[in-house]
């Protein structure tokens, strides 16, 4: 899995899609650049989010708010008083961990435990109630008690911010450092997340500002100018893509968390009371929204919060399998009216909503949703990586991303440099170009080509040869199957816009 993970970043290196950040300056950590391969995907992905969000929901429209924002906007977010991670360092080691996320991997073994005693009851009972079994099993009902017991103290602790409880929790349970195995621990401090910068010409503390955490805040503030001038009816929503910024101080697991990073957000201003349901209506849209990408069903489940964040009301998130295991992709969550209701008593200014229908003004509730563009890259990247051995014996190395959000969807390749071939794959390309992005590639042999368009994962080759200039047709070869099929060239253009869209 680990040599997979390195095989994959080596790919995306070499083919285009991610670079380290100033690499000529030996990188910079936790920040990463998108190649000329990498750009296309992202911008796909980009559009096959907002397309989603803002095109099959009328009542939802997108905006695109400013990175930097008034600096109390963070203090009524409660990101100056409450965006720390708690972190704890191992002398002997000399790493660094976050201290929630030592304790949730002893809540994950615990849980794993669980999985491991239902699965072989599974198999020794016929007619097995696995919810009966999780219920009624002495051993699985004491890991669940301590579950619930470990969750209930780090709550409290992470809650009240009592980073002594959370070192306590630590020793108590005992948990060592992963790499050297020892218990040999700093105290544990907080940090805050946020990067800070001076706007004007005058350094101090009045001018500081913020690099946005969160495109969230962009849209409360919005709320109201995007409501009125959008004629908008309660429930509706505001979708945004932008970049984020978060001094993450375990930075590891290459794009996965990244100190700048995109986010595609959307919230959903309901009326109160109504945002359980709608809370529901979207964890399943959501849910959906990402199986149908075709990266397979069962590489994704929900995963319920029980730390809640400072904002939220209830929270889960949707987890990808990825490289390194089941890790968060999407958040979702129910945050109630506190931004809003915030907003409004640090501005002074009112940010309710008039239903005409009730004939009342309310503050709405919120319901979010929230994916890292960046994992979800990683989520597309890492799952369609395939190193494959062929029938002949040979391998290829391929990436079978989703034909839709492919960075090339065609490779037009005359079959030789001569005899009008290049000339009549010009005239196919300018035919297909404005429709499909095409890469065009006349060196080297066939075989090799494919080979490369395998490895940047277009979906189609399109071979030109003698046969073409008789009775214009073409070979289409697909990239999954190796396959190749004759077809006329007035066909090509639609042929392809069907395979390649969602
Ligand atoms: P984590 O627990 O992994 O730090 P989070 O719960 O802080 O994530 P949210 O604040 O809910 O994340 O942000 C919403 C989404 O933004 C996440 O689901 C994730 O996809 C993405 N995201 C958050 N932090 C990062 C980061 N440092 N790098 C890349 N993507 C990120």
């Amino acid at each position: 899995e680990d040599n997979l993970f390195k095989n994959v970043i080596a790919h995306a290196k070499e083919y285009g899609f991610i670079f380290p950040s100033s690499e000529i300056y030996d990188g910079l950590s936790a920040v990463y650049d998108y190649g000329q391969n990498g750009a296309e995907l992202k911008n796909n992905i980009k559009e096959y989010w907002w397309k989603f969000m803002t095109l099959l929901h009328d009542n939802i429209v997108g905006i695109d708010a400013a990175i930097f924002m008034h600096p109390t906007t963070w203090k009524a977010s409660g990101h100056v008083d409450a965006f720390n991670d708690p972190m704890i360092d191992n002398k002997d080691s000399k790493k660094r961990y976050r201290a929630d996320q030592l304790i949730e991997g002893y809540i994950e073994k615990l849980e794993e435990k669980i999985e491991k005693e239902v699965e072989k009851a599974a198999k020794r009972f016929e007619n097995f109630d696995r919810d009966m079994f999780i219920a009624t099993n002495g051993r699985v009902v004491e890991y669940k008690k301590k579950i619930d017991e470990v969750n209930e103290r780090m709550k409290n602790a992470m809650g009240s911010g009592d980073m002594v409880e959370m070192k306590k929790i630590i020793d108590d349970l005992e948990i060592a450092d992963p790499i050297s195995g020892t218990r040999n621990w700093t105290e544990v401090r907080q940090f805050n997340l946020m990067f800070s910068t001076e706007i004007g010409s005058l350094a101090d503390d009045a001018n500081k500002i913020y690099l946005r955490p969160e495109t969230a805040q962009g849209i409360f503030v919005n709320f109201l100018n995007v409501q009125k001038t959008g004629r908008m009816k309660i429930p509706f929503g505001i979708a945004q893509i932008g970049k984020a910024f978060r001094n993450e101080i375990v930075a590891r697991q290459f794009i996965f968390r990244m100190r700048e990073f995109e986010q595609m957000e959307m919230q959903f201003f309901v009326k109160p009371g109504e945002e359980g349901k709608w809370y529901e209506y979207w964890k399943e849209k959501r849910m959906r929204w990402h199986q149908t990408l075709g990266l397979g069903a069962a590489n994704y489940r929900f995963h319920d919060h029980l730390n809640l964040a400072h904002y939220a009301k209830a929270a889960c998130d949707i987890q990808f399998n990825f490289p390194m295991g089941f890790r968060e992709l999407e958040g979702i969550h129910s945050r109630s009216d506190f931004d809003l209701k915030s907003h409004e008593k640090f501005s002074g200014k009112k940010l309710q909503y008039f239903d005409s229908e009730d004939n009342q003004s309310y503050v709405p509730y919120v319901v979010e949703t929230s994916v890292g563009l960046d994992r979800m890259f990683l989520s597309v990247l890492a799952n369609s990586y395939k190193e494959e051995k062929l029938e002949d014996g040979s391998d290829r190395v391929v990436l079978r991303i989703p034909a839709p959000l492919a960075p090339h969807k065609v490779a037009i390749l005359p079959l030789m440099k001569k005899d009008g071939l290049p000339e009549k794959a010009a005239e196919i390309m300018n035919d297909l170009k404005y429709d499909l992005r095409c890469f065009y590639e006349e060196k080297d042999a066939i075989g090799k080509r494919y080979r490369r368009q395998d490895a940047i994962g277009t979906p189609y080759c399109i071979t030109i040869d003698h046969q073409t200039l008789e009775d214009n047709t073409v070979t289409i070869r697909d990239r999954d199957t190796m396959k190749q099929e004759r077809v006329h060239v007035k066909d090509l253009r639609s042929k392809l816009i069907d395979a390649c869209s969602i």
